[in-house]
């Protein structure tokens, strides 16, 4: 049985957690240090606010642990501020966070009237699903080895990098399980 773990320091993490649960993995929260002692075979970075996740990140000294699990190859399903964090370079914010993806990112790069939308889109590898963006970043530039899974009006709001999928987008409030099963079937290790 495949063990995921979610990090729950804030955001929206109980909904991936249904999500995962639904498709059969084992899942448990991460909100301290200690949390790291079990193991896990994937991790999921939930929407949120990104400062405050990463603020907390640092105070709860899991900054540091989980970014080794990342540049090591422990399979990263990142939504929304998730994105954020994984980002190498966020140009609005002075910021960085995992810093283990070759991206910059734009954080609310819809503006204001454009905080919240949700668009019908062609993701690679998944097939077309329903987006769901709530003051969204999304990627400005990406660089070698990151591929691009998705674009929205140019922008790519899809990508995956080695072990690494980052989404703009939230999955995990829609209806379509499609991208956490293709998380689970393709890009967890055995
Ligand atoms: N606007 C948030 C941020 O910049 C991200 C929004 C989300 O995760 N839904 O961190």
């Amino acid at each position: 049985m495949m063990r995921v773990a979610v990090l729950a320091v804030q955001g929206a993490f109980i909904e991936h957690e249904r999500m995962l649960t639904g498709l059969g993995a084992t899942v448990f929260e991460i909100r301290k240090k200690t949390d790291l002692e079990q193991d896990f075979d994937a991790l999921v970075l939930p929407g949120g606010e990104s400062t405050v996740m990463g603020k907390l990140l640092r105070e709860l000294d899991l900054l540091e642990p989980l970014r080794k699990k990342i540049k090591s190859g422990m399979p990263v399903l990142a939504t929304c501020a998730g994105l954020i964090l994984l980002a190498e370079h966020i140009s609005n914010d002075e910021n960085v966070y995992f810093g283990t993806m070759p991206v910059t990112v734009k954080r609310n790069a819809y503006g204001r009237q454009l905080g919240s939308f949700e668009v019908e889109m062609e993701v690679k590898h998944v097939g077309k699903v329903p987006l769901r963006f709530i003051r969204a970043p999304f990627i400005e530039a990406a660089g070698e080895g990151v591929e691009i899974l998705a674009k929205v009006d140019e922008n790519i709001v899809a990508a995956q990098f080695r072990n690494q999928i980052a989404l703009a987008f939230h999955p995990e409030l829609t209806q379509s399980t499609d991208i956490h099963k293709y998380f689970l079937e393709h890009l967890t290790r055995a």
